[in-house]
C-alpha cells in the first residue's frame, strides 16, 4: 500500500467524524523495514517515522537526522534504561513511557543532554500481564509523578489494544482517561485498525506493514 492510500484512509475515517485530517499525525512505523522501502516513503515527503530499537533507529536515521530539521523521530518500542542517553539524542518524542525507572531515567538524561521531549505514557490498556504499559489504575498517579517530580513534558497517552478483541472500546476507553487528565494527544491506531482509533480520537496512527509491507525477520 502506498503512502497516498493510508493518508487517503485517514482522510476518509477523518471525513467520517468531521475531524480536519491535519489533525492526525501519521507516525510511520520503519522498524524491521528494508532500507529502500523506508527511502522510497521518505523520498515521496514523509517526515515522521517510528522505531522500535535504539540500535536500527540510529542505523536507518543517524546520518539523515544531522542534515534534515524536519525530520520527527518517535520511539514506538520498549525501552531499557540503559539506552534512554541515545534515545534521547536520536528521538524527538517518546511514545513508550511506561514505568517509574523509565520516567527517572528520561528525567536525568533530559537535564545532561538540554532536551526536553514530549512523551505519551503507555498504558496497558487491556490489563494484560505480558504486555508493556502502565496499569490503569496506577495511571493517575504515575501522571502526576511524572509531570510534578520528574518535570517530564506529558503530552498524551498511548496504547496497544488486545490482538484478539474488537479494539474500538479500549480506543475509547483510552481516550476518556486523557480527557480526565487533560491531555491532548492520543497515539492509538496500527496498521488493522486506525479507522477505529481516528473515530476515538486518535492525534497520532503508528502504521507499518500496511505502509512498508511485511516485516523482515518479523
Ligand atoms: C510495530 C508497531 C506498530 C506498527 O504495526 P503495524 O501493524 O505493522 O502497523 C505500531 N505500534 C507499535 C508500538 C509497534 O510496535
Amino acid at each position: 500500500m502506498s503512502l497516498t492510500t493510508i493518508h487517503e484512509r485517514i482522510g476518509t475515517a477523518c471525513a467520517k467524524w468531521g475531524r480536519r485530517a491535519s489533525t492526525v499525525t501519521l507516525v510511520a512505523v520503519s522498524k524491521k523495514q528494508p532500507q529502500d522501502r523506508i527511502s522510497a516513503v521518505y523520498d515521496a515527503g514523509h517526515r515522521d517515522f517510528g522505531e522500535n530499537y535504539v540500535q536500527e533507529a540510529q542505523q536507518h536515521w543517524s546520518g539523515i537526522k544531522t542534515a534534515d530539521g524536519r525530520l520527527c523521530l518517535h520511539m514506538t518500542g520498549p525501552l531499557q534504561t540503559n539506552k534512554v542517553e541515545e534515545a534521547i539524542k536520536l528521538f524527538d518524542v517518546i511514545h513508550t513511557l511506561d514505568r517509574p525507572k523509565l520516567a527517572k531515567a528520561l528525567s536525568a538524561a533530559q537535564e545532561k543532554y538540554s532536551k526536553r521531549l514530549p512523551c505519551f505514557i503507555q498504558v496497558n490498556i487491556g490489563d494484560e500481564p505480558q504486555k508493556s504499559g502502565i496499569d490503569i489504575k496506577a495511571l493517575d498517579d504515575f501522571y502526576k509523578q511524572c509531570r510534578d517530580e520528574y518535570g517530564l513534558d506529558i503530552t498524551g497517552l498511548m496504547c496497544i489494544p488486545p490482538v484478539d478483541r474488537p479494539p474500538a472500546p479500549y480506543y475509547c476507553l483510552l481516550a476518556k482517561k486523557a480527557d480526565q487528565l487533560k491531555l491532548q494527544n492520543l497515539s492509538m491506531g496500527m496498521s488493522q485498525d486506525l479507522e477505529q482509533a481516528i473515530a476515538a480520537g486518535a492525534t497520532h496512527v503508528r502504521i507499518g506493514s500496511a505502509l512498508f509491507g511485511e516485516r523482515i525477520n518479523a
